[in-house]
């Protein structure tokens, strides 16, 4: 029987772990932490009974997931739950830009914007299923579907600033910065406008749901699936060093690039080492979680109905805050993303007080402590938030580097996502997953199709792997 080594018990380490394990090989995870899941954990920190997700929350690349959907989650208790509202960007007007799954409800809302609305996001959203066998693939091979690729692709390659430009109105323009900004780079960069779309045209298919119970009961599903396949996870078994790696006919990283060089070293070819040490980071996250008694005590209406909520003011002022970022300096009043999940998932609240999710955009390894900021960012658009506030967790982005060593700086998006690293990955090649020394492969978020709990960067590196090891004859 072929063997195989997973580093990482992230969703990607995960959907390889099951994906080899399905081929009949036999697998087993070696993750440093004291739990599986990376960025997908949920827990009580607060107060008992009160479910934060660690991290990810909101799904709407995960619930198209065909990794995801090949998993019998019902048997497992899993369900995509949806809020009334997917995002809400409130403005210090007291309007917001708001966002639902139906993109013919949103158009609605813009006013205006509407027309334009629809014909952004109409097209690409209803053909969203077959698009995804192209976006959630790595960019260059031979599109399935050249011509919705092609539909999405103009846009997407363009700057997010100028999509932003197409819409006249501020609540349709700051909405749509909003969700491009979850790319954490300047949004004239080139190819910004491509997350924003990714996310946006998915939620107007899906929509933008929670899991029940918690991000965490989807980290349950798969490892469980994992079980049943015969597969072992190692808890608390952190690799520092090629040696401490088991004997394998595969080993899949599930780890951030430069990780993987100090593990590996001269082992890989001098061209991959040099590249994964100059793997580029992106900004940091500084997140802060909340107990709330009562909930957020919003201005805007509608932001009470939504499952997340965006603060950033303006188009333009998100511009200016995600630019300083990028250069380094901590803006006073930063972008903070609100998740609201409880009104979905009542479950996670006990009686009347409420878990809230939030992080903040900060520079890359932000040494000081963003949870003033954010609280102000919240009081600007919801008076009398703090006095409402029962309880507190920080995570700084030094506390989330020791959570996830994945998160160097306290980035979360696994790597900067430039031109470069999005289309290619860590180095320029011809497969983003393969670590040019025999069996060893990449399969966390730092490849295509990159952050996101989908497990599809998992998936497609252990079809890699697979291939590998029928050409080199070892596995039927
Ligand atoms: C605050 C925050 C909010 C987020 N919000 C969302 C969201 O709403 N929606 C969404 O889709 N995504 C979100 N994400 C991103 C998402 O969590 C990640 O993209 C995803 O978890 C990446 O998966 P992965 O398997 O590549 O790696 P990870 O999830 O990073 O898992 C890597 C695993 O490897 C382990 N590890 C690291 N080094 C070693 C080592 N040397 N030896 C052994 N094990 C090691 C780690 O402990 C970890 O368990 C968020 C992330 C954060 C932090």
């Amino acid at each position: 029987m072929s063997t195989a080594t997973i580093v990482g018990s992230g969703p990607n380490g995960l959907a390889a772990a099951i994906t080899l394990a399905r081929a009949g090989i036999a697998v087993t995870v070696l993750e440093a932490t004291d739990r599986p899941g990376g960025g997908c954990r949920s827990s009580e920190s607060l107060v008992p009974g009160l479910i934060h997700d660690d991290c990810a929350a909101t799904h709407p690349m995960a619930i198209g997931s065909s990794f995801l959907k090949s998993l019998d989650l019902d048997r497992h208790n899993v369900r995509w739950l949806l809020p009334e509202v997917d995002c809400a960007h409130p403005l210090d007007d007291g309007t917001a830009g708001i966002l639902y799954r139906s993109v013919d409800d949103t158009a609605a809302g813009l006013g205006n914007d509407g027309g334009r609305w629809l014909a952004l996001f109409g097209y690409p959203s209803r053909h969203f299923d077959t698009l995804a066998e192209d976006i959630t693939a790595p960019l260059l091979r031979i599109p399935r579907h050249p011509i919705h690729l092609a539909r999405f692709g103009v846009p997407a390659a363009l700057p997010a600033s100028a999509v932003a430009r197409l819409f006249r109105t501020e609540p349709a323009r700051a909405l749509y910065g909003g969700v491009a900004a979850h790319a954490f780079r300047p949004l004239h960069y080139p190819m910004t406008a491509a997350v924003g779309l990714g996310i946006m045209t998915a939620g107007h298919r899906y929509g933008w749901p929670v899991v029940s119970g918690g991000t965490g009961s989807l980290v349950r599903a798969m490892v469980a699936t994992l079980t049943e396949l015969g597969g072992t996870i190692h808890i608390g078994a952190r690799v520092d060093r090629a040696g401490q790696l088991p004997d394998a006919d595969l080993t899949l990283f599930d780890l951030e690039p430069g990780s993987v060089a100090k593990i590996l070293g001269d082992r890989l070819p001098t061209g991959v080492l040099r590249a994964f040490r100059r793997f580029r980071h992106g900004p940091g996250a500084f997140k802060v979680d909340f107990a709330v008694e009562g909930g957020v005590p919003w201005t805007n209406p509608d932001a009470h109905r939504a499952g997340t909520v965006h603060l950033g003011g303006s188009y333009a002022e998100l511009a200016s805050t995600e630019r300083l970022i990028h250069a380094g300096t901590m803006p006073e009043r930063p972008f903070v993303l609100v998740g609201q999940q409880y009104l979905a998932d009542p479950q996670r609240s006990v009686s009347d007080v409420h878990p809230l999710w939030t992080y903040a955009h900060v520079p890359f390894g932000y040494p000081g402590d963003a949870t003033e900021a954010i609280i102000r960012q919240i009081e600007r658009f919801a008076p009398g938030f703090r006095a409402r506030i029962v309880g507190t967790a920080v995570r700084s982005t030094t506390a989330m580097s020791a959570y996830n060593a994945n998160y160097v700086g306290g980035d979360i998006m696994t790597g900067a996502k430039d031109v470069r690293q999005l289309v290619f990955g860590p180095r320029i090649g011809l497969s983003p997953y393969s670590l040019g020394a025999p069996g060893m492969f990449l399969c966390s978020a730092a490849t295509p199709p990159g952050p996101g709990a989908h497990g599809m960067c998992g998936v497609h590196a252990a079809n890699a792997a697979l291939k590998h090891l029928r050409r080199s004859s070892r596995h039927p």
